[in-house]
């Protein structure tokens, strides 16, 4: 699943089934929504589970979101059930189509397919019908204060809250103002359906909360079919009961709403009253009502990022990136960018694990699953990032020949490739040193090294320009150190990767860093902001040369470049003739050691 895609494969043909084919990882994953799960299923309380992964279209997916996609795909692939995707499109204000396709986009590339593509939108005309139920049993009413008086009147956490005055209203007063907040007669903000649940609960989210607002905003999916439209909480738990959502999964944030949850669930009563489902049979919508239990796990954080979607928009908003699929934002267009697979994402999530304890994920954890996926899976190729010309003076002007390099080291069905070797080659300009430091293993003036599989170089002479600067060196290599000679093994210090001259290829090569210079951008006590701790080194653009096999590459193919890291095809910008590559991962864990 996470080997390169074969050259004749467009970017948009990733593979879709839901990934789970290591019964050992699945064996691995004993966290507490899976005993929640597997105690459901033995006790029978359900004969199959459904899931649903219900993201916000105002925005683009972030790592975060992988977290929650794979566990909420996941169990339902382990578990033999269902994964629906949700858009939760009661924020009309806020979405857009454009956010719509690329979630989509973004959970097939993960690696999962969602049973039934959903909208909460779907389900505005069962909502309203439930709201009317809700008033007619006298559990819910219209108000009339306006949002500064409902703050006044909510309390505080230590404070109980105040009735609002319209809270006895009679039930046909508050059906017929509800129905003409519907046909909307009122003005934005002018009223409110409210729940009447507690206005002294300790719990905040239980005085009375609001189920429904005016909002006179075009609805990317309704158009202007709606001018009220209900709050998040209500059509949250609403939706999971249409959609007979057995375990409902989502952030510990949450937890503090789930009786607010309970409370829409039971009173509304889906599974009981198949009336209010009337709506969606209509739209040949099927629906299986239930009773959805919600189950909090914690967030995903990790440090030297942010991950709101409201500070990644104002990077993109404000040009401080390249848009949302810069390779440096942890959005999955960026990561995908940036070289990541979805299988480094998934085993990444498979090693955070799912608790209810908070905590922040070095960046480490996540580049060190990229390495474990890419060192098994990317063929190797040799690419030079810093050029030096390196003239073979004992070998004829114009001699080419070919040499045959295995793919991957460990891996011999990924077969050989040819790679040509020249008279002249590149090296690395860091791989020499004039004067070298203690412990040096590269070239030096009158040093030997091994240019890999091509075999043992002598540096005779380095050439400077007028201001002194290493313009060339000037070798011998050693005809008995070649392929199949007899001192091909002969032991030598250093071993260095190459570019042959004649046929190497021009690349721009891109060398990104983390974003962000302090481990908690998001930290503003010290009076700064993140957009203050934008580390200016992030991203460096070289002009190097790649081996023919690399530049053959297709767009969004990873290789590693020998003894430089994980470099992947520009998904855009890559063409053979002109490659362009990403970083998008040193081989080791070099940023601790800069540090
Ligand atoms: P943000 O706060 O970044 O705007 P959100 O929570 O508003 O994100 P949604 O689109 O509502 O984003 O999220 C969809 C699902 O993804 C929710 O179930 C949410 O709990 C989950 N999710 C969002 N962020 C994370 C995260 N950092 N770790 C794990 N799950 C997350
Ligand atoms: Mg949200």
């Amino acid at each position: 699943m996470s080997s390169p895609a074969p050259p004749a494969r467009p970017p948009s043909a990733s593979p879709r089934t839901a990934p789970d084919p290591d019964p050992a990882a699945v064996e691995g994953r004993q966290d507490f929504v899976r005993q929640i799960v597997r105690d459901d299923l033995a006790s029978g309380r359900h004969r199959a589970i459904r899931t649903r992964f219900p993201p916000e279209p105002n925005g683009y997916l972030h790592i975060g979101h992988a977290k929650a996609i794979c566990l909420d795909f996941g169990l339902a692939a382990e578990f033999g059930g269902r994964c629906n995707l949700r858009f939760d499109d009661t924020n009309p204000a806020k979405e857009d189509p454009e956010f719509v396709e690329a979630i989509q986009d973004d959970v097939r590339w993960l690696g999962f397919e969602w049973a039934s593509l959903r909208h909460a939108s779907d389900y505005f005309e069962v909502f309203y019908l439930a709201a009317e139920k809700l008033i007619r049993q006298g559990d819910a009413f219209v108000c009339d204060l306006s949002a500064e008086q409902v703050r006044e009147y909510r309390g505080t956490l230590t404070a109980p809250g105040r009735e609002s005055p319209f809270r006895d209203r009679a039930v046909d007063e508050n059906l017929d103002l509800f129905r003409r907040m519907r046909a909307g007669e009122f003005a934005d903000g002018a009223r409110t359906l409210r729940a009447k649940i507690d206005m002294s609960s300790g719990n905040i989210n239980l005085r009375d909360p609001a189920l429904y607002r005016i909002k006179k905003v075009a609805h990317q999916n309704t158009g202007d079919a709606w001018p009220i439209y209900p709050m998040y909480d209500y059509a949250h738990a609403l939706g999971d009961a249409v959609e007979g959502i057995t375990h409902s999964l989502c952030t510990l944030e949450f937890e503090d709403h789930r009786p607010l949850y309970d409370w829409c669930v039971e009173r509304v009563d889906l599974a009981g009253d198949p009336g209010l489902l009337r709506p969606l049979l209509e739209r040949g919508l099927p629906s299986e009502a239930g009773r959805p239990r919600q189950i909090e796990f914690s967030r995903l954080n990790i440090n030297y990022a942010v991950m709101s979607k409201r500070k990644l928009s104002a990077l993109v908003a404000d040009g401080l990136v390249d848009g949302w699929d810069d390779p440096r934002m942890y959005t999955l267009q960026g990561l995908r960018r940036r070289g990541y697979t979805p299988a480094a994402l998934r085993l990444f999530v498979d090693r955070l694990g799912i608790s209810k304890q908070n905590s922040v994920i070095d960046f480490s954890v996540l580049e060190g699953a990229l390495r474990d996926d890419l060192d098994a899976h990317a063929e190797r190729r040799m690419a030079v990032v810093d050029p030096l010309r390196l003239v073979l003076t004992n070998l004829p002007d114009g001699h080419a020949e070919t040499l045959s390099f295995a793919n991957h080291p460990k891996d011999e069905t990924r077969g050989r490739r040819a790679v040509p070797f020249s008279n002249v080659v590149w090296i690395e300009r860091d791989d020499f040193a004039e004067v070298p430091p203690k412990g040096w293993k590269r070239l030096i003036p009158g040093g030997e090294v091994r240019l890999r599989g091509a075999g043992i170089v002598r540096c005779d002479e380095v050439v400077k320009d007028a201001g002194g600067a290493v313009v060339e060196l000037r070798g011998t290599l050693d005809p008995e150190s070649r392929p199949g000679m007899e001192g091909a093994n002969r032991k030598v210090k250093g071993t260095l990767h190459w570019v042959g001259a004649a046929q190497a290829v021009a690349a721009e090569i891109r060398l990104y860093d983390r974003l962000f210079s302090v481990a908690d951008p998001d930290d503003e006590s010290g009076g700064l902001t993140y957009r203050d701790h934008l580390n200016p080194e992030s991203r460096r653009t070289v002009r190097g040369y790649v081996e023919p096999a690399a530049a053959q590459a297709a767009p969004e193919q990873g290789f590693q470049f020998e003894r430089l890291g994980y470099f992947v095809a520009d998904r855009h910008d890559h063409r053979p003739d002109a490659p362009v590559f990403n970083r998008s991962v040193t081989l080791r864990d070099t940023w601790a050691s800069k540090a």
